[in-house]
């Protein structure tokens, strides 16, 4: 565990479920981070239908599901603050609060063709560490087809950065489908969080 290293991960997490946790634990350790943050990100005014969930929700849902592991924290730091949230001023953000700390940015594989196309992403890969994250269903992470987008410098480094973390097949999708189809969902959320979905007639 290295106390200058911090792991952020940004999502709409709605709701959160154990593919979260569990393949963000798995980095942490890969890359020896002490902390691993949290970032939901704000519900859009553009976009009012999703997330589906209220900040407030969702961010609840968060702090249930990591109250008992030490590894992770919750951030409104993007709730707080204007939409669009670029990933860059969030990096910088906490790049100014832990000072001195080397900053990681965790995501998924599905964000892998998109990526190019992420607002500022050159100076985002030259602040941090972007790394992207196995997920099941997508091909694991390569940069090298997307060069002409990237660059070669970009695409060495998000190479060299991609963690190679187990696959769980589980969506924030997949558990909302499940609920309006009276599914159970212990298998896949904290059960503090199926509780709070229950609770509070979320996603029906
Ligand atoms: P949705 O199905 O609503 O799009 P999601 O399950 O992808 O939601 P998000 O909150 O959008 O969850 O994801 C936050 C981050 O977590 C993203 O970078 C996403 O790629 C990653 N992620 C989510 N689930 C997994 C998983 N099972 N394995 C690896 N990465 C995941």
């Amino acid at each position: 565990m290295n106390e200058n290293k911090i792991a952020l991960f940004g999502g709409t997490f709605d709701p959160i479920h154990l593919g979260h946790a569990a393949v963000t634990e798995f980095a942490a350790k890969k890359i020896n981070a002490s902390k691993v943050i949290l970032i939901p990100a704000k519900q859009s005014p553009l976009k009012p239908s999703s997330p589906i969930a209220c900040d407030a929700d969702r961010l609840n849902m968060i702090k249930l599901a990591i109250e008992n592991n030490p590894l992770f924290e919750a951030s409104d730091y993007e709730l707080n603050n204007k939409p669009p949230s670029f990933t860059i001023n969030t990096v910088r953000f906490f790049k100014n609060k832990f000072h001195g700390s080397e900053i990681y940015w965790l995501l998924g594989a599905d964000s892998t063709k998109e990526l190019g196309y992420w607002y500022m992403i050159e100076e985002l890969i030259d602040i941090c560490h972007v790394c992207v994250m196995y997920r099941a269903g997508f091909p694991a992470p390569d940069f090298s087809m997307y060069a002409d987008l990237l660059g070669e410098k970009c695409v060495k480094k998000l190479n060299a950065d991609v963690i190679e973390t187990p696959l769980i097949d589980i969506s924030s999708t997949k558990i909302r489908k499940m609920i309006k189809e009276e599914q159970d969902i212990k298998e896949l959320v904290y059960p503090k969080v199926a509780g709070y979905i229950q609770k509070h007639d979320l996603y029906r």
